[in-house]
């Protein structure tokens, strides 16, 4: 209370500059002023000076001041509650966006709202109509030339047949929470494959899924989860939850509750995109997982640089001794599995192998075999 009122008086240093200055609710505050790029600035510099606020400093409590919003344009085609409604998508764009400071309000974010909305309506629609797919992508052995496990990918089939890579429409999902509900579809349809394959006696390698860091926002994750699995009566061993680093990163003491959660209920867990991130060595140690998956990203190039090969080497190293499994993605090439053959990590996934596949085709390749791309150019 008396931060929100010293916030309050403080902004009185404005009254002669600004028309009207309010409260909205909890630690909303609104002011309306003619827009010019001088009363950006006045702001910004406000914003910075109030940030070392008495208040603000001591103790082990921190407070952070919410970024501030501008609309460029107050003109007559916007009614107030329009112009406050734009304000608050540009605060909340900056927050999205990490902007320190100050967002203006651009059509593009509402163009972007309004395709979120698009994309989540249509997507929900098409779960309905069974648009939505799951492919498999083999995990190898690199010495046995041998699968020995799959990662699900989820596919948007279009009427048309276009297909849809998850990029173009989970990072929309995972704005209004809806790629919850694709997950879920995943984690079933994976269910499904194992208890066929179980019930007709067929040999069953373990599948990994990906898990949005939006199940960690939710208390029903692990319930909801374990409910599938147990439905369909699979092992929990037969499948990993692949997490990315951003998971960890949000709030760390929830991901590592969930997972050694998750552990103990005996699924595996796994880092996807290892090393994609700043802070994946401190992860490392305090993370309890059973795999790490290392980024595609190192195998990018043409060539395995001497830089990218040591600290490759050294992470499988670390994880190697760590007891944790080690995998690479993104394996193209001949000259990458050499390499993979020359270190300690044994599991490929990539296109040098197969790309992800419809399920029956999956099953073909368990059947016969895969057919590296160089054993397709011998031919
Ligand atoms: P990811 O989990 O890291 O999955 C690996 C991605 O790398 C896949 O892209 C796969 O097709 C691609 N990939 C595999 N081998 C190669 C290769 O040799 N070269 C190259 N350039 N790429 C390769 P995809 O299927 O487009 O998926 C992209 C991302 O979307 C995934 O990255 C994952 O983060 C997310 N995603 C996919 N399916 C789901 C899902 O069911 N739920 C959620 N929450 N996210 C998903
Ligand atoms: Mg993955
Ligand atoms: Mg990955």
């Amino acid at each position: 209370n008396a931060l929100l009122k010293s916030f309050a008086s403080a902004l009185s240093y404005f009254s002669d500059k600004v028309r009207y200055v309010c409260r909205v609710e909890a630690d909303r505050f609104c002011v309306l002023a003619e827009y010019d790029d001088n009363i950006v600035n006045d702001f910004e510099n406000f914003t910075r000076r109030f940030s070392s606020n008495e208040l603000l400093v001591g103790g082990n409590t921190s407070f952070g001041i919410m970024s501030s919003a501008y609309i460029p344009d107050m003109t007559a085609a916007f009614s107030f509650d329009q112009a406050f409604d734009n304000v608050n998508l540009a605060l909340k764009y900056s927050k999205a966006h990490s902007i320190a400071i100050c967002s203006v309000y651009k059509t593009e974010m509402r163009e972007e709202l309004n395709r979120t909305i698009e994309i989540a309506g249509d997507a929900m629609k098409a779960l309905k109509n069974s648009e939505f797919k799951v492919f498999f992508q083999p995990k190898v052995s690199v010495s046995q030339n041998r699968i020995v496990g799959a990662e699900a990918l989820v596919r948007w089939i279009k009427p048309n047949g276009a297909v849809v890579t998850p990029d173009s429409f989970v990072p929309f999902l995972e704005k209004n929470g809806y790629i919850v509900k694709i997950d879920f579809f995943v984690y079933e349809e994976v269910c499904k494959y194992l208890r066929r394959r179980l019930d007709c006696g067929l040999e069953v390698l373990p599948i990994s899924v990906n898990v949005s860091r939006i199940h960690m926002l939710k208390n029903d994750f692990i319930p909801h989860l374990v409910e599938i699995v147990h439905r369909y009566r699979i092992p929990t061993e037969l499948i990993e939850l692949e997490l990315t680093e951003s998971v960890f990163m949000a709030n760390e003491e929830n991901a590592v509750r969930t997972l050694g959660a998750l552990r103990e209920k005996g699924f595996k867990v796994s880092i996807d995109d290892f090393g994609s991130d700043y802070s994946s060595l401190s992860l490392l140690k305090r993370m309890p997982v059973d795999v790490l998956k290392i980024d595609k990203g190192f195998f990018s190039g043409d060539h395995i640089e001497e830089k990218e090969s040591i600290l490759l080497s050294s992470v499988i190293d670390m994880a190697n001794k760590m007891d944790i499994d080690i995998i690479c993605e993104g394996i193209e090439t001949e000259e990458q599995v050499d390499f993979l053959k020359n270190s300690k990590c044994d599991t490929a996934q990539g296109f040098f192998y197969a790309k992800p596949v419809p399920i029956a085709d999956f099953e073909d390749m368990l059947e016969n075999g895969i057919n590296p791309i160089s054993e397709k150019r011998e031919k």
